[in-house]
This record gives C-alpha cells, sequence and structure tokens, in this order.
C-alpha cells in the first residue's frame, strides 16, 4: 500500500532523515521495518514566527508495494539523418528544444557563439583577474547561455505556459539533485550547473543531433517571408526552414538585425536598480528572528516588494550565502548579477533591487522605438563603467549612506571578486530610480528591522533583470508573427524571465515545431 503523509518538524529534527523517516512511519501508523520504500515529496520552511517550523510531505509504500518512478526519464530518438531544426543559442531554452526535438525524433543543430563549458570557465576568471571581456563568452554567452553559471533557482512565477515539471526532471536526468522535486524553493547552485550542461550537451550528440560553439548567427536567410537558414559570421550558410531564435536578452546584435531586416518586435517594460549586499548571518538573524535554528537551515533568503510612486520596487534573484559577479557582454560595460554554490556557504547575502521601467520614463529613447529599452540599458552600463574607473570594478555605497545621498568615505568587504570603488551611486542611475529605490530600501527597513544599515552595501548596476523587448509571435504557432519558420523563444524574445520558464518555452517551441514536421 501507499500513503501520503503530512508532517510537522523543528528545524532540527528536519535536518535528520532518519527522524523524518520515524515520524513518518509514527503518522502513518506503520511499523518502520514494514516500509518498503519513502520519498520526500514537499518540503518548505515557515519562518514567519520564532517558532520555525519544516513542513513535510511524504509517500510510503509498504509490504511488497514500491512507489511509481521519481521522474520520467530523457526517451532519445536518434536522429541521424532526420529532419533538421536550427536552434540559435544554447541557453536553458535552446537545449531544451534541443531535448525536447530529439524526443521527437527532429535533428537539433544548436548554434552557439560562446565557448564550450571548459574554454568557457577561463573567460569568466579573465573578467574577475583581468577585467577583460569577452565579447562571445562570459557570464551571459557559451555553453548553456545565462543558465550555466546563474544562481539555479528554479522558482517560477509562471506556471500557465508549459509543464514545469518535466524541466525539473530533464534537470534531474542530467545529474540535478532530486531535491529540486520537492523542495518549495528549489535551488541547483552555480557549482553544479556547468556539469549538467555538459550531460545535456552529451545526451544530444548522442542522438545524433549538433552542437556548434563559437559559431555567431549574423543574419537570416528569409524569402517570401519564410525563413530559410541562417548566416554565420564566417559568412557561411546553414539552410532550413525551421529556425529557433533563442539567443538571451543580452544579444543587442540579434535585435540590431531583427531592425535592420524590419522583423517586427516592440519595447517591453522591464526593471534596473542595485545589488545589494549584506553579510549572511545577518540575514540569517532577520529572517530566523536571532534562533539557533540557523545552524539548521539553508542560508536564509527574503522576498521584498513595494509599490512606490506608482512602479514596483522589489527584490529580484536574491542569492543567500553568495556572491555579486560581473556579468557585463562587453568591455565597457559593468553589470551585476548574483549566485550562490549548493551549499549557499559564503559569508554574503545579496539581491538585485529594482524599479520597474515602463515606456513613459523613456520618453527620450522613445526615438528608437523597439531598442528604446536596449539603448537605456546599454548607456546606464557604460557610465557605470565610467564611475568604476573603466574597469570591471562595481561603483559601490554604503546602503544607508545611498538611502541619505551621503558619499561612503570607506567600504565593508564584499564579495564581488573584481572589486568596488566607492562612489556617488545616488548620482549614478536617473532620478526616476534613485528616489524610489531609496524610499524602497526605506520600507524594506521598517518590515525587516536591521536591513537598513551601513553594514550593507550597494553596486551598481542592475540593469539586465529581463528582456526590454518583445519579438512578436503568434501564440498559438509561435512564430513570428510574419516571418513563417522564425520561433522566437526564450527569455530574448520576451516571452520567459527565468531558467525554468525559459527551459518550458524551449519545449513548447518544439512541441509546435513537430507538429508541422514530420519526422
Ligand atoms: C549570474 C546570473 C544568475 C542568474 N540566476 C538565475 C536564477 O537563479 N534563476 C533563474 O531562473 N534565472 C537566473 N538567471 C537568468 C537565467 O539564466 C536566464 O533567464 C536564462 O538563462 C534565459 O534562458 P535563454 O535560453 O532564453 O537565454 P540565455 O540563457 O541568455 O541563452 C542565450 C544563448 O544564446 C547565445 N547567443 C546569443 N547571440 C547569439 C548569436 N548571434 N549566435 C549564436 N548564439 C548566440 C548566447 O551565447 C547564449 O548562450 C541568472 C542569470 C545570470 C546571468
Amino acid at each position: 500500500m501507499v500513503r501520503e503523509v503530512a508532517l510537522t518538524l523543528d528545524p532540527e529534527s528536519s535536518a535528520d532523515v532518519d527522524k523524518v523517516k520515524k515520524l513518518a512511519a509514527r503518522t502513518a501508523g506503520v511499523p518502520l521495518q514494514d516500509i518498503s520504500e519513502w520519498r520526500i515529496i514537499h518540503r518548505s520552511i515557515d519562518a514567519r514566527r520564532k517558532n520555525i517550523r519544516v513542513h513535510f510531505k511524504v509517500l510510503i509504500a509498504t509490504g511488497t508495494d514500491l512507489l511509481a518512478p521519481e521522474i520520467t526519464p530523457f526517451r532519445p530518438r536518434n536522429v541521424t539523418g532526420k529532419p533538421e531544426v536550427i536552434i540559435v543559442g544554447s541557453g536553458p531554452a535552446g537545449l531544451l528544444a534541443a531535448l525536447r526535438l530529439i524526443e521527437l525524433g527532429i535533428k537539433p543543430v544548436v548554434l552557439e557563439r560562446g565557448n564550450d563549458v571548459s574554454l568557457r570557465k577561463r573567460d569568466i576568471a579573465r573578467i574577475s583577474r583581468e577585467h577583460s571581456v569577452n565579447p562571445d563568452s562570459n557570464y551571459c554567452f557559451g555553453e548553456g547561455g545565462a543558465g550555466t553559471f546563474s544562481d539555479g533557482k528554479l522558482y517560477t512565477r509562471s506556471h500557465k505556459r508549459g509543464n514545469n515539471l518535466r524541466v525539473f526532471e530533464l534537470l534531474c536526468y542530467h545529474g540535478a539533485n532530486r531535491n529540486i522535486l520537492y523542495e518549495s524553493h528549489p535551488h541547483i547552485g552555480s557549482d553544479k550547473l556547468p556539469g549538467i550542461v555538459q550531460k545535456i550537451r552529451k545526451s544530444i550528440t548522442d542522438a545524433g543531433g549538433t552542437i556548434l560553439f563559437q559559431t555567431a548567427v549574423k543574419d537570416f536567410i528569409i524569402k517570401d517571408n519564410k525563413i530559410a537558414g541562417v548566416t554565420i559570421r564566417d559568412g557561411s550558410k546553414l539552410m532550413s526552414n525551421h529556425v529557433i531564435l533563442a539567443t538571451g536578452h543580452s544579444a543587442r546584435d540579434i535585435y540590431e538585425i531583427l531592425l535592420r531586416r524590419k522583423i517586427e518586435m516592440q519595447f517591453k517594460q522591464f526593471a534596473v536598480g542595485v545589488r545589494v549586499e549584506h553579510p549572511r548571518l545577518l540575514i540569517d538573524n532577520i529572517q530566523y528572528h536571532g534562533t539557533q535554528a540557523v545552524r539548521y537551515l539553508p542560508a536564509a533568503s527574503y522576498s521584498l516588494v513595494r509599490q512606490i510612486d506608482g512602479r514596483g520596487v522589489y527584490s529580484f534573484c536574491m542569492c543567500p550565502g553568495g556572491f555579486v559577479i560581473p556579468s557585463a557582454t562587453s568591455g565597457n560595460e559593468v553589470v551585476l548579477n548574483g549566485m550562490s554554490p549548493s551549499s549557499r556557504n559564503s559569508k554574503f547575502s545579496n539581491s538585485g533591487i529594482v524599479v520597474e521601467v515602463k515606456a513613459e520614463d523613456l520618453s527620450e529613447y522613445m526615438k528608437y522605438e523597439a531598442m528604446a529599452g536596449v539603448m537605456f540599458q546599454g548607456e546606464i552600463e557604460r557610465k557605470t563603467w565610467e564611475y568604476g574607473g573603466r574597469t570591471q570594478k562595481a561603483p559601490a555605497q554604503r546602503l544607508a549612506d545611498f538611502v541619505e545621498g551621503k558619499f561612503s568615505s570607506s567600504l565593508p568587504e564584499v564579495s564581488y571578486f573584481p572589486g568596488v570603488t566607492s562612489s556617488a551611486v545616488h548620482e549614478l542611475l536617473p532620478p526616476f530610480i534613485i528616489s524610489r529605490l531609496q524610499n524602497g530600501f526605506r520600507y524594506f527597513g521598517k518590515v525587516m528591522k536591521g536591513f537598513l544599515t551601513n553594514e550593507a552595501v550597494v553596486m551598481a548596476v542592475e540593469s539586465r533583470t529581463s528582456s526590454p523587448v518583445r519579438i512578436l509571435r503568434n501564440e498559438n504557432t509561435l512564430e513570428h508573427i510574419r516571418i513563417s519558420g522564425l520561433y522566437p523563444c526564450g527569455e530574448g524574445a520576451g516571452y520567459a524571465g527565468g531558467i525554468v520558464s525559459s527551459a518550458v518555452d524551449g519545449i513548447r517551441v518544439a512541441e509546435a515545431i513537430s507538429s508541422r514536421i514530420k519526422p
């Protein structure tokens, strides 16, 4: 017999798997020795009050019964010699589209401008050490896209667009810890993602699919409003009537090509702000109420939001026990993001704190039409680079000083490897962003006592929260509204934000294509 039981434990007991199993058996009224198999299917922490509780749901099988398999594995077909679909970009959207095409018997040909994971690690180290950014291989570009060295948080607000569970299953199949299937806030970690991405590449090539690195697409071949293929930077052409465009939100050259080709896109609202970093223990103590629970629970996260003067101000990509990292894609800009290892054990906890940017905030950029947001982002990223001394150093200011508009005469230690330079960050961004950030921090300091402190540092600039452009597609066929066979996909197309929703979009697009191709 298989039973589901719900349990609630204190933090210390929750960290002991034997205790969880024993309590599950007792709750189900089953002798421990009768359990043939058991599995946690949900775990969440309730830290709203001092009496912190950890909730579980557990499946127990007894006697000769067993639990159903935890995941449906990847089911590849041999796609050698099958119809080919070109996928531009090997981020979560491109890679998951490739896996799904293989399951459907269609051959993916993935074109990636950047390097494979091993070479990419070398390029990334150079950003911090030498302040030099390879425009094709960095934290955003290269095998696995922005997902490879991302934080790997897998929570998504979007449950509408497709099958999140299938993404989790495919990640587990390729080596992710199975706890992502049951944690309420699943997280893989920047140290584990590169290995998963390499295993996905092996699945693709073992099945007969192709991945080409250092292969940047520089144009599209279009005849009579139908896609016929792509042109690579070296001038060679690759032909297919189906092209998935999954190039992420940082591929500004792709947006420029689309603009030049008059391929319809529009401005999309996004958000801009700063990264704020606190000592991890400070955040843990606030969130865990200064209790001993901190010894048994993961580094604490927070989620903050406030409407200020008609714009949302909110925390974005919070990385407990993590690092602030340089995620620029060209040498004359500074762009920040965050990551954390699976153990989340760095001394710091950071998060983006950002303000919504709408079309009416960018009236002077609207002459660039669909590219207004891209132009605005580029301008503030270059200005940040100037503030940082034309290096990858981030302009920084103590948090309370930032809120009061005071220069910080000294800065505490931070996690950001390229280094920081004390700057008037409160003058770096336009006033419509700064004033809302300052008021947002004042409010967040009230709801999280101790958050608004000079022990924390704000660093600039958090500018690439989501795509500032939407490439218009038909939501039934998922093709571009005019160019048939061109499938704008993932975050860069403006239809997803984050790893899971981008991956889900990749799967949806693969399925839409398979309904058109008979393998
Ligand atoms: C440091 C960091 C931390 C993050 N943390 C999280 C997190 O914890 N959780 C989360 O959900 N999201 C996180 N994100 C965001 C997440 O990584 C993205 O939302 C996701 O990767 C988008 O997937 P995508 O496939 O649409 O595009 P991308 O991952 O951006 O991939 C696009 C790919 O296209 C390639 N490309 C671009 N132009 C061309 C061209 N002309 N020719 C060929 N190839 C091209 C790029 O090199 C890249 O590999 C993080 C991002 C960063 C940078």
